[in-house]
């Protein structure tokens, strides 16, 4: 078989980690596998890549900001290459750029437009374990580096598994798999088996960051077989696949949260066709990616308010697009508003149940957390909420839709 394994952060945080990735790639290969690896960089080393980036300047070219952050990963993947050749197995690291992934230009959140991959097909012929640093890639001429946006290293192992045409893609992290909620918060948290595609790309897009959003959509695309498991032991993980029939039984299959988001409001925007089309053509012009939004008659019953939510790093130049339209239009003002979070229950089971959403608004107002935006879709419902009720809302919706172990 050929198997992608992607290891995060904490799974090459140290050496120790690194040499532990070693071993388990050399039982893969000792068990008739060929391997690609893909790694990403040392847990917390991102973070404190932007943040020296915003030591020396508060707003970092995007191009410069690749190239630093690029780095990360660049030193796992030769370490671990490094690694494995100590075990005396064959091993090459190669960056974004060797693996051949072509991205568009779009600096700290490209999209990979293709994959040629050559030397990786050459090295896995040769022999060879070829260890490929995550989160990056090259413009299509080849000139500038380019990252996939934060946890894109689970982007890199799918794409690649896909452009492989690999048999597994195990991605290797610091949970045992994908579980009905973030176990970190609520420990009563239970590992899911299986997870539709579908069901996985809604939990992600709602925050769990345990894949990277992309990542899911690609391997949905192309069918990609996906497992979730743990790089500290060998618990068989959660599969991510088709749906079926079992799965439909349950209503609802996880709980998810975000709290990296920011509500931008626009204050009394005339009542006319075509205000909602300018302000969000701006937006997407600017490559940045509203969630939620919500327009009220506002109570002059002239013009309406509208709220929108976009990612926080977004923040500033949306807030600047905001202005520059409210003030165009004749508008009342922007008003931010930084401590929100969404709240989301994910099950394909929505699509048969009823009175799904009532109990989710139910639940939350029993704990005397007030609603401020409301989004649903086939197989989610979604709330915006204060962001300091986020750890109650998301163990109160835990327990009312009986996700426990046991
Ligand atoms: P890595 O560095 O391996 O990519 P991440 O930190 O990106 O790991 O993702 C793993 C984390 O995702 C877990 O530590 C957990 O806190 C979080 N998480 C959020 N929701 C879930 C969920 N439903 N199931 C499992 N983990 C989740
Ligand atoms: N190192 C990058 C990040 O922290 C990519 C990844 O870990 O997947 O976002
Ligand atoms: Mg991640």
């Amino acid at each position: 078989m050929l198997i992608v394994q992607k290891y995060g952060g904490t799974s090459v945080a140290d050496i120790e980690r690194i040499k532990a990735v070693a071993e388990r790639v050399a039982k893969t290969v000792e068990a008739g596998n060929q391997v690609v690896v893909v790694v990403s960089a040392m847990a917390g080393e991102t973070d404190k890549l932007i943040e020296l980036a915003h030591q020396v300047n508060p707003s970092p070219g995007e191009r410069e900001m690749d190239l630093l952050l690029s780095s990360g990963e660049r030193v796992t993947s030769a370490l671990t290459a490094m690694a494995i050749q100590a075990l005396g197995y064959k091993a090459i690291a190669l960056t974004g750029r060797q693996m051949g992934i072509v991205t568009d230009s779009v600096h700290t959140k490209a999209k990979i437009e293709r994959i040629t991959g050559e030397r990786a097909f050459q090295a896995l012929k040769d022999g060879y374990v070829v260890v490929v640093a995550g989160f990056q890639g090259v413009t299509e001429e080849g000139e500038d580096v380019t990252t996939l946006g934060r946890g894109g290293s689970d982007l890199t192992a799918v794409a690649i598994a896909w452009a492989l045409n690999a048999d597994l893609c195990e991605i290797y992290t610091d949970v045992e798999g994908v579980f009905t909620t973030d176990p970190n918060i609520v420990p009563e948290a239970r590992k899911l088996q299986r997870i539709s595609y579908e069901e996985m790309l809604e939990l992600a897009s709602s925050g769990a960051k345990v894949l990277q959003t992309r990542s899911v959509e690609l391997a949905m695309k192309y069918n990609v077989p996906l497992v979730v498991r743990s790089s500290f032991n060998d618990k068989p993980g959660t599969y991510v696949c088709k749906e079926d029939k079992e799965m439909e039984k349950v209503m609802v299959s996880g709980v998810a949260y975000d709290k990296n988001q920011v509500k931008i409001t626009i204050l009394k925007v005339p009542d006319r066709p075509g205000i909602a089309a300018r302000l969000f053509k701006q937006i997407a012009d600017a490559n940045i990616v509203v969630d939620m939004i919500v327009q009220n008659i506002s109570s002059d019953g002239q013009s309406t308010d509208i709220s929108f939510t976009v990612p926080k790093t977004d923040r500033e130049r949306a807030v600047e697009i905001a202005q520059r339209v409210s003030s165009e239009l004749g508008a009342g003002g922007v008003v931010v508003d930084e401590n929100i979070a969404k709240v989301s229950i994910v099950g394909v089971g929505m699509k048969t149940h009823s009175g799904v959403a009532a109990k989710m608004f139910e639940t939350l107002a029993e704990h005397g957390i007030n609603i401020m935006m409301i989004s649903t879709s086939e197989i989610k419902v979604s709330c915006v909420i204060n962001d300091k009720y986020t750890e109650l809302a998301v163990r109160a919706l835990h327990e009312a839709f009986n996700l426990k172990e046991g």
